[in-house]
């Protein structure tokens, strides 16, 4: 089954969107040579029009707090790193980004951190209870694995989604990268997750090293069978200042693999919300998010991370906009969405697909959101390089 006959016959108005195509599909075109992926990225393209629509949600990021108990050895806010200055906002600065993104169109807030009880599970559920209070957003929380308990004080709290991404789907690879920590944690995670009523977000690394086609093509097909709300992956980029600074992307050589990567991922999991993470920017500076979302993401999460600690959470080298200011990037999305003739999300972008557990959700109308990315676009013209 060539690509395009997958995603041009099962388009072609099927209500539930194309089918998923199957394991041995997934191996076949992530080995496609550089001469064939043009129609593997349309075929990934039509799919997630025919699956999920030309929608593209935001997601704004606030990156609260990079104090972390864990070492992964490829992670720039690793707790090894002793010359980090390590810092967590205050409630008032976040809901701060908060209301700030709620009046350019963006419908969630993600709450980052690192891995650790440093900020306090208490005051992370009365920090969603107030955003939940006092905005009109959907909140995703993603603040490493944390116990049972403290999901469910979050989920009633209001929290709507988490994401925790799996890393990688071998067992000995993600031991060896994760000192003290076990893949199955992170699944049971998930699990857990899931059985609250959570939206479920996780993904993985490409190219980590000691990593193989064979475990791409595994890493794609978790993501289908845990059924995710939202599949989020990027490139593995070495950091100079953790173990993995001297190891190379497994796919150095051929960069567009990760692309192709995020293209398979829209073809083996149609209904997933995927997003343009912010590593495709630095692998491809300026174009690589605008590429991913015309090879299968339908997510945008412009950083809403206030400047003076941009700096402070650099997971990777060479990520993008750390010296613009939260209304640039805001700007900068509008800009890069009207490029690609892709309108903005309307309402709160929750899971395509899933009867939702709770009637919580937030009523992010319509109205709310074309009325803010209206007054958005009359905002200082974009900043970030396209
Ligand atoms: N503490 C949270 C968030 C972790 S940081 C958690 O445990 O889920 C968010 C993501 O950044 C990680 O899940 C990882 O996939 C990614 N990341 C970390 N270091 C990176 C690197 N060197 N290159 C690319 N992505 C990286």
């Amino acid at each position: 089954m060539t690509p395009e006959r997958t995603a041009g016959s099962e388009a072609a108005g099927a209500a539930r969107g194309p089918r998923p195509i199957p394991a041995r599909e997934v191996r076949r075109l992530l080995d496609a040579p550089p001469g064939q992926r043009a129609r593997v990225f349309a075929a990934a393209d039509r799919a997630r029009r025919a699956a999920v629509g030309d929608e593209v949600f935001l997601r704004g990021i606030v990156e609260f707090s990079n104090r972390c108990a864990r070492n992964c050895r490829y992670c720039g806010i690793r707790a090894g790193r002793t010359d980090l200055r390590r810092y967590a906002m205050d409630e008032s600065e976040i809901l701060d980004a908060a209301q700030a993104m709620a009046a350019c169109g963006v419908t969630t807030v993600v709450l980052q951190s690192g891995e650790s009880d440093a900020f306090g599970d208490a005051r992370f559920a009365r920090l969603v209870e107030r955003i939940k209070r006092e905005t009109p957003l959907a909140v995703t929380g993603s603040c490493g694995v944390r116990p049972e308990a403290v999901f469910r004080r979050w989920r009633d709290a209001g929290m709507d989604r988490y994401l925790v991404r799996f890393e990688t789907s071998d067992p000995r690879l993600y031991a060896r990268l994760h000192p003290g920590d076990r893949l199955e944690a992170r699944l049971e995670a998930l699990a857990r997750l899931r059985a609250l009523g959570v939206q479920t977000g996780s993904g993985f690394l490409i190219g980590l090293p000691g990593e193989t086609l064979e475990t791409l093509a595994e890493n794609i097909l978790l993501c289908r069978r845990l059924d995710l709300d939202m599949a989020g992956i990027g490139p593995f980029i070495p950091h100079p200042a953790t173990p993995l600074g001297g190891a190379a992307n497994a796919c150095a050589s051929d960069p567009e693999r990760f692309l192709l990567a995020l293209a398979v991922l829209r073809l083996a999991h149609p209904r997933a919300h995927i997003p343009a993470t912010t590593a495709f920017d630095a692998v491809f500076p300026g174009t690589g998010r605008n590429r991913a979302l015309q090879c299968g993401a339908n997510v945008f999460m412009p950083s809403f991370t206030p400047r003076a600690h941009r700096g402070d959470y650099r997971l990777y080298p060479g990520k993008p906009c750390v010296d613009e200011a939260p209304g640039d990037c805001a700007a900068c999305v509008v800009g890069r969405l009207r490029l690609l003739g892709r309108p903005i999300g309307r309402g709160p972008g929750h899971a395509f697909g899933r009867r939702l557990a709770r009637s919580r959700t937030s009523g992010t109308s319509s109205r709310t959101s074309s009325a803010a990315a209206a007054a958005c676009d009359q905002g200082p013209a974009p900043v970030c390089s396209m």
